[in-house]
């Protein structure tokens, strides 16, 4: 097992597409790093490269100490697990797995320890003499990690391996391959666009977006501090709201948010623990809440400045909890590129005009009347936890902390 390192890695294909830029990525000995972010971000090139079934254009790889930029993929010792199993249907799930390691010509007594303990691991003892095609998708998906784990590699790489599973079958899957790398310990990135996916298998967890990192952090940290509007957006499910505000102070020192003809207070410790905040006194910036930070006020009390009049116009009762999509009139934040980016992901039109409402999704208490109202339509008047605003530059997008 070794580090994985990638320094100032880019990649410009030869029709012109810049797929990755000065990308820098440290990956510890047996850490599990998951590379995230929308389709054509770039990841699945990223993981080619270290692969090395793609070039590099500019930058250095390292496994270990060694550098690996000029050395043929069946010497870097990594194993790959693809979205599509590429097992060889002809072949049984023993014979599969035992493939590379047979073309490396592993005595036939060390191969079958190896095969067997890699089969017990994955629990498929049972199926050895069987073919692919008379296993479910998931048991396919365990002889593909079976081929990697039994030649005991230097590191993993996964490129969306669950991708082809059903949703419950995903769910259990992720929590396998969870189990068997921290039991193997080898050094892993895992490429998938799920962030759900990312958020509950990373050690770490990198987004990136049109080719560039935009943070590497773990998924708590990921989630509570990012670092700029895409990683905001990208990460959490439903995303988090963003709203166009400005940032006034009141002569007594208070400071609060402007949005339309509402008002939000900023906490004084919201306000020590962004010391670059007070920078924007009297000019916009873009709020974010999160849907989770937004409750019905009939269930957690009306507050002054920290309440905003919505209109429910599509209600889903979870049963742990209701998700509304809320109407406020307050005005869209301006088009930013990230915010654009994150609409194209989502599949809503980027071209969305600036308008004088928004939509808030929250994450509500199943006590919350709204639960139960049927049709579009509903008054509600909401509660924003406000000691969790985020805060954003509108030009620049990014997160607003220090001075
Ligand atoms: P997905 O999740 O859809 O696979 P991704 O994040 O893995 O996306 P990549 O497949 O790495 O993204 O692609 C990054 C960019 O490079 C995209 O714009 C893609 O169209 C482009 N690209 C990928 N392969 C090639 C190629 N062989 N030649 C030219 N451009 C390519």
């Amino acid at each position: 097992m070794a580090s994985l390192t990638l320094s100032h890695v880019g990649k410009l294909y030869d029709d012109g597409t810049r797929a990755v830029a000065d990308l820098s990525i440290a990956i510890e000995d047996g850490e599990l790093l998951v590379l995230v972010g929308p389709s054509g971000c770039g990841k699945t090139t990223a993981l080619r490269m270290v692969a090395g079934l793609e070039t590099i254009t500019e930058g250095e790889i390292r496994i270990g100490e060694r550098v690996v930029n000029n050395v043929a993929p069946r010497d870097r010792d990594v194993a790959m697990v693809f979205q599509s199993y590429a097992l060889y249907p002809h072949l049984s799930v023993r014979e599969n797995i035992a493939f590379g390691l047979k073309l490396r010509k592993t005595p036939k007594e060390e191969l079958n320890r190896r095969v067997d303990e890699a089969a017990r691991m994955l629990g498929l003892s049972e199926h050895l003499d069987r073919k692919p095609r008379n296993l479910s998708g998931g048991q396919r998906q365990r002889v593909a990690m079976g081929r990697a784990v039994v030649r005991q590699p230097q590191a993993f790489l996964m490129d969306e391996p669950l991708s082809n599973l059903d949703a419950k079958l995903r769910v259990q899957m992720r929590a396998e391959i969870g189990r068997l790398q921290r039991d193997l310990k080898v050094t892993t990135i895992y490429v998938t666009h799920d962030q759900t996916e990312a958020m509950t298998l990373g050690d770490r967890v990198a987004v990136m977006k049109t080719g560039v990192l935009q943070q590497i952090a773990p998924p708590q940290e990921l989630y509570d501090r990012p670092t700029n509007l895409f990683v905001a957006g990208f990460i959490g499910s439903p995303a988090m709201n963003f709203l166009g505000a400005r940032l006034r102070q009141t002569d007594d020192g208070g400071w609060h948010l402007e949005l339309g003809t509402h008002r939000l207070d900023v906490p004084a410790d919201v306000m020590a623990a962004r010391p670059g905040l007070a920078a924007y006194r009297d000019a916009e910036v873009i709020v974010g809440i999160r849907p989770e930070d937004v409750e019905d006020a009939a269930v957690v009390g009306r507050g002054d400045g920290r309440s905003l009049p919505a209109v429910a116009d599509l209600v889903e009762p979870l049963g742990a909890d209701v998700i509304a999509y809320l109407t406020v009139d307050v005005p869209r934040p301006s088009g930013h590129e990230h915010l654009a980016e994150l609409a194209r992901d989502a599949g809503d039109s980027p071209l969305m005009p600036e308008g004088t409402t928004s939509m808030l999704v929250a994450r509500l208490s199943p006590r919350s009347a709204v639960g139960g109202a049927t049709g579009g339509g509903y008054r509600i008047v909401v509660t924003v936890d406000t000691e969790r605003l985020h805060f954003f530059d509108p030009e620049s997008g990014s997160a607003i902390w220090e001075g």
